[in-house]
């Protein structure tokens, strides 16, 4: 990658994320075959076709009694793109997941920034730990597009002055705002991937509310989805128990 910056670098807004399940090992067997192997040993594989509804029994007991381990043994990779400020929270997830963030120190970072849409609830009432996010105005709206796309394109220009006089990129991209999109890679196993969705998501099933960013929440639906097709059997069981990890 060249040191200097892209020609025609043109800021670009976006009010989406996009997550891609990139890479999986990950089924609902994964977790009776672990389960099993306490009582079926190496066969424990062929026991999982037999009785269909004893393994999904298996599954809700396991998740009901909070019997968490079986639920580690498979993968899901996912590739991210969304703002810095959703990655921050994200990477405060420590167990269970790996992940491997795009660089600023060895390439220019390109001029990709979030402005929410018409759809993001703009205005915060009540009190910490229990916000409740109501519409905003049409004004309020306008307001945020041009504030955010003249900062964004101040901040990026400052960022190609920079680098176009030879600082280096790790230095110049102080400047940047934590609206600029990142993407990263990141992997988990069902057991951290509940976790994380107990937390980062706002789910009528759920036993223990939780607040969460929309931005991030953004993210978790989209993994969600993901993951209710590979296992759904896990995935069942995970909203009839209150949608806390085992
Ligand atoms: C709505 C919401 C608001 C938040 N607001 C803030 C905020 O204002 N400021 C802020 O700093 N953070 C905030 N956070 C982040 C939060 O404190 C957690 O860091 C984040 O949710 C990750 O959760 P976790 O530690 O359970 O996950 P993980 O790091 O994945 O850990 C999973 C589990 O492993 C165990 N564990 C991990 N590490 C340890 C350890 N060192 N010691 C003991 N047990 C451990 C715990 O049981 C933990 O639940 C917020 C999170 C949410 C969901």
């Amino acid at each position: 990658m060249s040191d200097a910056p892209a020609a025609d670098n043109k800021p670009s807004f976006r009010s989406d994320v996009t997550v891609e399940l990139v890479k999986h090992s990950a089924a609902d067997t994964d977790v009776l075959w672990a389960a099993r192997v306490s009582t079926a040993g190496e066969q424990s594989l062929d026991e999982l076709q037999k009785d269909p509804e004893r393994s999904k029994g298996l599954i809700n007991y396991l998740m009901r009694d909070r019997h968490g381990s079986p639920f580690e043994h498979n993968s899901m990779t996912f590739f991210v793109s969304a703002p810095i400020f959703v990655f921050r929270e994200f990477m405060r997830h420590r167990v269970g997941w790996s992940y491997n963030e795009e660089s600023g120190r060895y390439r220019q970072l390109q001029p990709v920034f979030y402005v929410p849409d018409t759809s993001r609830r703009l205005v915060q009432e009540g009190r910490p730990g229990k916000y409740r996010f109501v519409e905003g105005t049409q004004e309020q709206h306008e307001l945020v597009g041009r504030t955010m796309e003249n900062s964004y394109a101040q901040a990026y220009e400052a960022y190609e002055e920079m680098l176009e006089a030879g600082v280096a990129r790790e230095v110049a991209r102080a400047v940047l705002p934590v609206g600029l999109y990142s993407s990263m890679y990141a992997t988990c196993n069902a057991r951290s991937l509940m976790h994380f969705l107990g937390l980062r998501t706002q789910h009528e099933q759920a036993a223990v509310p939780s607040f969460p960013q929309r931005e991030i929440e953004m993210v978790a639906e989209k993994m969600e989805a993901e993951w209710a097709k590979l296992m759904p059997l896990t995935y069942a069981a995970f909203n009839a128990n209150g949608r806390v990890a085992p």
